[in-house]
Parts: C-alpha cells; structure tokens; sequence
C-alpha cells in the first residue's frame, strides 16, 4: 500500500482543485478521510482477529488487507455516502465539481496501492471479479505498518519508510502546488517534478527488491 501521508496529500491535491469559499471548513477533511478510509482495514483486522481477518480480505489470502476495502465498488460507495453526509450547506454550483472530485480521490487509493506492486493483489472490479491486479512496474513507494500500534510507530523510521515519504512529497507535493497556483505553467513543471519522483519510486522499488 502506499503510505498514510502519500494518500493524504493526494486528497489534499484533490481537494485544492475544486477549493473555495464554500467549502473552506470541512471538505479538506471529508478528501483526507475517504483518501484514507480503505486502510481501515489493517487495524480492524488487528483488532477484530479471526474470522474477521478472512471477510475483510476477502477470502484469506492476506492479513486482512487489500480486501473489499480496496475495490472500485467500495470507493464509490464511500465517496458517495461522505457527500451525501457532509454536503449540507454547500451551494449548488460547486455541487457537481465536488462530488466528482471526491469520487476521483476514493479511486485514486486502490489504484495507488496497485502502483506499490507490492504484497497482495487489488481486486478492483470485485464482486463483479475475483481477479487480483498487480503492477509489474511499480511507481509508487511502498508503506510500511505494523500489527500493533507500537510496531506501526517503529516501521515509520527505518530508512525505507522515511525515503518512501520523501518520495511521496515529491510525486504528490507538486500537484498540490499547481493545483493551489491553478495555472498552466505550475502544472507543467509539477507534470515534470512528479514524473521524476515516479522514476525515483520505480529505483527505489528494484532497489528494495534486490
Ligand atoms: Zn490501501
């Protein structure tokens, strides 16, 4: 998967896209909580153990992760219940925008995760199929967590973690300036920066593996 802070800054690029005065208050929120909503998944099945470990992953094959939390299906669902729950108040022009930028979010996490080419299969198209994708060139660091809150606070400090975040801010960080800036030039140059970071990504991943 990729990490906490590598989906939150997406959603916070997702976010700066469709940002303005009416959604200010909760909806850079409501982006940073469905980007990460999926990954839920590890500490319930470390918490719930068990049965519990198999219906999230979806059979068994994992330790609870990369399960139906990580599927197309789940992503709209989740998008879609967060807009409905914290669209009050939000005028009718941006509606639209906002509704489509925050499924975009929601989707962007499996694929994200797909992009790790790490670990366990993301079965995107379920319950419609069973069949689980993995990317044969990965461009997106590797996360790395724990089973226990105190495992997951130590696997944040090894080298490769600390050089995946690094990483991260470089593919996402830019988006999230040209979206802010809303200017051809920024997102060009941001095009350029983040391609770099998805080349460091993929080195880093041969590295890793070697
Ligand atoms: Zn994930």
């Amino acid at each position: 998967m990729s990490s906490t802070f590598g989906h939150t800054l997406a959603a916070f690029a997702a976010y700066e896209a469709v940002r303005g005065e009416e959604t200010a208050r909760r909806w850079p929120w409501v982006f940073v909580a469905v980007a990460n909503l999926p990954d839920l998944d590890v500490p319930l099945a470390a918490l719930l153990g068990g049965e519990w470990v198999a219906r999230l992953s979806l059979g068994g094959e994992s330790d609870g992760h990369h399960g139906f939390t990580h599927t197309l299906f789940f992503a709209l669902v989740a998008a879609t219940a967060a807009f409905l729950l914290a669209r009050r108040g939000l005028p009718r022009p941006p509606r639209a925008r906002v509704a489509v930028a925050l499924a975009l979010t929601a989707l962007l996490h499996p694929v994200l995760d797909w992009g790790v080419g790490r670990g366990v299969g993301i079965r995107f198209f379920w319950p419609l199929a069973d069949h689980r994708y993995f990317c044969a060139w990965p461009f997106v660091p590797t996360a790395y967590y724990g089973h226990s809150l105190g495992e997951f606070v130590r696997a944040q400090f090894g080298g490769a973690a600390l050089a995946g975040f690094a990483l991260e801010a470089v593919i996402f960080g830019p988006w999230w300036c040209a979206a802010r800036r809303r200017s051809a030039p920024a997102v060009a140059l941001a095009a350029l920066v983040s391609a770099a970071g998805l080349l460091a990504a993929h080195a880093q991943a041969l590295w890793v593996e070697n």
